[in-house]
């Protein structure tokens, strides 16, 4: 039984490794769409570049008004402002109208008399040799003696008119908005209603954008009880007796719909007893040579998977078609029984899952395995050339950077019963709320939805993503209740997209296994947490009664000897020269080192007793500036920063000692993401753990599990 993250891991690789496959077979992986209908959510096999002129392609003026030549208004301003306010006063600019341009007209050849202007709608093409455009509202129509109209600018407005317009003002040049050249829409990105009006404005028909192929993805049902659903029965059917609806296909094609990044294609039920033969052949056929040549690229089949009689799902793919099983079993409630397998042959790798009958396993491992696999499948980004020995680049690229779910922390409305032997992933809504503690921050709440049975569809409805629990009891998390007010992290359902920008080496979920494998090397009893301390003091010497007490400090914040074990300590000196960058290295050298091994929480504490610094200057001033050089080191060594945890940890120092507001405290992960790192000052020290110290416990309780 392995570990989620790890399945999804062992996924993404074979996944990936399926990909690499295909770019050494330069298989033709595009296709076009000629309708925005089609095009929208696909992803981009190129950069689409504007061509020349860009948009606009003509002088567009923004405004209803009148065209004129800044150089004519230059010479008027100039006279202008040579005159007294009394000559200002009786001062007129007026123009000859010498014609009107609509915006959609082609264009108008000036007589190119002396002080003219061109009457120009909104979008209309401004003449050649006019270079601005006054807008409507600062001129008006005086009537000449001959009948005619001139355009005059209004008395008041005479002076800001002069003085404001400027070659191009209220003119949208060409290729103002997008130049020539511009990319509108870049390889790997996924097509939106934006770029349907940027390919438009710059006159690229849609069906001559390459498009990525979209994976084609089977599901298969399986089993002897199940019935095609209502919809594909003859009217008036009944449902015999000990038969039961076929749900998990109807279930998955539609989820598989809704994800944008494959073609869902139904492969109908097989019965239990038609004999492994025959489905492997069945499915062979349609793996390989679907009359369409075409072919499928992931299966999915529900049922048949478990420990039954009648479940020969594995023997199908391993005896019938020489499939691979990479795992078998997943830690997990709903969907243990989860098996992954791959087929090599012919050139390319098929990606199958088999997933176990009651639907909302089925859904549940649909949505944390084969979601990933398809978005990797469909739109990897890695254009760049590599040479064929550069597989496993390739592969430990493409898995570290492939988008997975998006994260959040989320608080429980109510109790939960843990569940004894295996981590849930449990469907709940969630509700974003200001937080109690700081009305300018959300928090999550979520609530469950209702009893979690696996066959119970119900339990999906409303759900906004899975909440990962902790397995309970003394192998587990050593509690049983989950208690309400208590945050545990969600993989939320709808942002796995382009717009998620959790990548799986970031990943929450990746952590805490990482955390978890770490930990099985260098096991430590019970649910504790273990601790390493780094104290970085600015002066040789040394005082070990100060440095237990902060020990001590530590211990006690979380809950003493019972909840937390200090396994290592060591003092490290912060140069007085600011330039000594010797200093990083051997922070680093700590916090990476052999001796943190396995540890979950390294607390670097920078002490601001007045032995520990130098003498000649005010103790806090040193105790700052030690704490700007960890920071500054820092940055070096932390892997991924959680600055809103950072901001919490200060505050609930300064509410014990109002000294440590001036502390900037750093909160993030080191050692591959399997440690928290957290730097405080002794001053207000206990309320800095005390304020992460219930987010660590439930961090353990994974690594322990
Ligand atoms: P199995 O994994 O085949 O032992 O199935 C486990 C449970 O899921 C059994 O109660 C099945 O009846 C049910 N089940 C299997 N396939 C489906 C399906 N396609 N739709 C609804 N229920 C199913
Ligand atoms: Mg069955």
């Amino acid at each position: 039984m392995i570990p989620v993250p790890q399945a999804l891991e062992t996924v993404l690789t074979e996944t990936a490794k399926s990909l690499w496959f295909r770019r050494q077979h330069n298989d033709a992986n595009t296709s076009v769409c000629s309708s925005h209908q089609q095009l929208l959510g696909r992803i981009s096999a190129m950069d689409v570049k504007a061509p020349s002129p860009g948009y606009p392609n003509h002088n567009s003026s923004i405004m209803d008004g009148y065209a004129v030549k800044t150089s004519e208004l230059a010479n008027a301003r100039e006279d202008y402002n040579k005159m007294n306010q009394e000559q200002k006063g009786k001062f007129t600019l007026d123009f000859i109208i010498a014609g009107k341009v609509y915006a959609g007209d082609d264009n108008l050849s000036d007589n190119a008399n002396h002080f003219t202007a061109v009457y120009v709608t909104t979008g209309a093409v401004v003449p050649a040799d006019y270079d601005a455009v006054i807008p409507i509202e600062e001129t008006g129509i005086n009537q000449q003696n001959d009948g005619t109209n001139k355009m005059c600018i209004i008395s008041s407005k005479i002076e800001s008119v002069l003085n404001s317009t400027t070659p191009w003002t209220w003119i949208r040049t060409i290729g103002l908005d997008i130049p020539p050249g511009t990319i509108v829409l870049s390889e790997g990105e996924k097509i939106l209603p934006v770029h349907v009006a940027l390919l438009a404005q710059v006159g690229i028909s849609l069906d001559g954008v390459p498009l990525k192929r979209l994976p084609r993805v089977g599901v298969l049902s399986t089993g002897n009880e199940l019935l095609a659903s209502a919809s594909e029965l003859s009217p008036g059917t009944q449902q015999p007796h000990g038969k039961i609806p076929d749900v998990n296909r109807p279930l998955l094609l539609s989820q598989l719909t809704t994800y944008d990044n494959c073609v869902p294609i139904d492969l109908g039920i097989a019965s239990d007893d038609d004999g492994c033969e025959n489905i492997a052949h069945m499915l062979e056929k349609i793996l390989w040579n679907a009359e369409d040549d075409e072919g499928i690229d992931v299966l999915i089949t529900t049922g048949g998977i478990s420990m039954g009689e009648k479940d020969i799902m594995e023997q199908v793919f391993v005896g019938g078609m020489g499939g691979k099983v990479h795992f078998g079993r997943m830690n997990m409630k709903p969907g243990k029984p989860t098996t992954f397998i791959t087929i090599d042959r012919d050139g390319t790798k098929k990606l199958i899952f088999a997933l176990p009958g009651n639907p909302v396993s089925a859904s549940v491992c649909t949505e944390l395995l084969v979601r990933p696999c398809l978005d990797l499948l469909h739109d990897s980004v890695d254009s760049e050339t590599l040479s064929p020995k550069e597989e496993d680049l390739f592969v430990k690229r493409s898995v570290n950077n492939a988008r997975v779910h998006d994260e959040v922390m989320a608080t429980i409305t109510s109790d939960i019963k843990l569940d004894q032997g295996r981590p849930e992933y449990r469907r709940v809504a969630l509700q974003r709320l200001p937080s109690n503690d700081d009305p300018h921050q959300y928090t999550y709440h979520a609530t469950g939805t209702g009893v979690q049975r696996s066959s119970r569809v119900l339990s999906l409805r409303g759900a906004d993503g899975l909440m990962i629990l902790p397995r309970g009891g003394t192998s587990g998390c050593g509690y049983d209740i989950a208690e309400k007010g208590a945050k545990f992290p969600v993989l939320v359902y709808s942002s796995l997209s382009s717009s998620s920008k959790t990548c799986f080496k970031d990943s929450m979920h990746r952590a805490l296994w990482k955390s978890n494998h770490h930990h099985q090397h260098n096991a430590r009893p019970g649910s504790k947490l273990s601790l390493g301390a780094i104290l970085c003091i600015s002066n040789e010497r040394r005082d070990e009664e100060e440095f237990q007490s902060i020990d001590a400090t530590l211990v006690k914040s979380l809950g003493g000897n019972s909840s937390a074990t200090l396994v290592h300590r060591e003092i490290c000196r912060v140069p007085p020269d600011a330039n000594d960058d010797t200093f990083v290295q051997q922070l680093s050298s700590i916090v990476n080192g052999p001796q943190m091994e396995g540890v979950n929480v390294i607390f670097v504490v920078v002490p601001t007793n007045a032995n520990l610094i130098a003498e000649d200057q005010g103790s806090s001033a040193i105790a700052f500036r030690a704490g700007l050089e960890v920071s500054h080191a820092l940055r070096h060594i932390l892997i991924k920063n959680a600055n809103a945890m950072a901001l919490q940890v200060r505050k609930y120092a300064a509410s014990r000692d109002p000294m440590a507001a001036l502390f900037e405290n750093i909160v993030g992960t080191v050692r591959d993401g399997s440690s928290v790192l957290i730097t405080c000052s002794d001053k207000g020290l206990e309320g800095a753990v005390g304020a992460v110290k219930g987010l660590l416990g439930h961090l353990v309780s994974f690594f322990l599990i």
